[in-house]
């Protein structure tokens, strides 16, 4: 297990659609658990496997309280089957775009069919922050982020702050 780089924004690579996984392998398997490590060791509670730059059809969850038992799950191939057309609203962050919350409205229950940990395929009926989550984490699969969700106006904003942060993260202090 080991904890990988997540690549923020901007940054081309969270643009690409990710690649679906004919048969679950155990490299997919290490991915996975290198994946888990990645997101517990950044404090999220979700990361698509686009987010350490591989471009495959793969996320990690664990939204189990600080004070609860960990509770990872693995979503190989995910596809929305239902969702309803209630909306809910939660404030996202994401790791791909540190240090910034937005409210984002999604439907507020969705069924999913996927392939888990051991490449068998399960149907998970998501509500509340469950729905919420995954939902955000398919859409790294298609190179979607939460701020592309929100006004031209707000997304600007925040692009703008992210660059700006790069470059002095980047900058070589003499
Ligand atoms: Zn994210």
């Amino acid at each position: 297990m080991a904890v990988k780089q997540i690549l923020t924004e901007p940054n081309k690579v969270l643009r690409q659609i990710s690649k679906p996984v004919d048969k679950v392998t155990k490299q997919d398997q290490i991915l996975m658990d290198d994946m888990l490590d990645t997101m517990y060791h950044a404090n999220g509670i979700g990361l698509a496997a686009i987010q350490i730059g591989i471009p495959k059809r793969i996320i990690v969850m664990d939204i189990a309280k600080k004070d609860e038992k960990k509770n990872p799950m693995y979503f190989v191939n995910p596809i929305i089957k239902n969702k309803n057309n209630d909306l809910s609203t939660y404030e996202e962050g994401c790791l791909s775009v540190p240090d910034q919350f937005a409210e984002v409205d999604r439907p507020s229950t969705c069924e999913v069919e996927y392939l888990d940990y051991n490449g068998e395929k399960k149907i998970l009926k998501a509500t509340g922050l469950l729905a919420t989550c995954i939902q955000h984490e398919m859409d790294h699969l298609e190179g979607i982020l939460f701020i592309d969700h929100l006004s031209k106006l707000k997304k600007s904003m925040i692009i703008k702050k992210l660059s700006k942060q790069k470059k002095s993260s980047e900058a070589v202090i003499i």
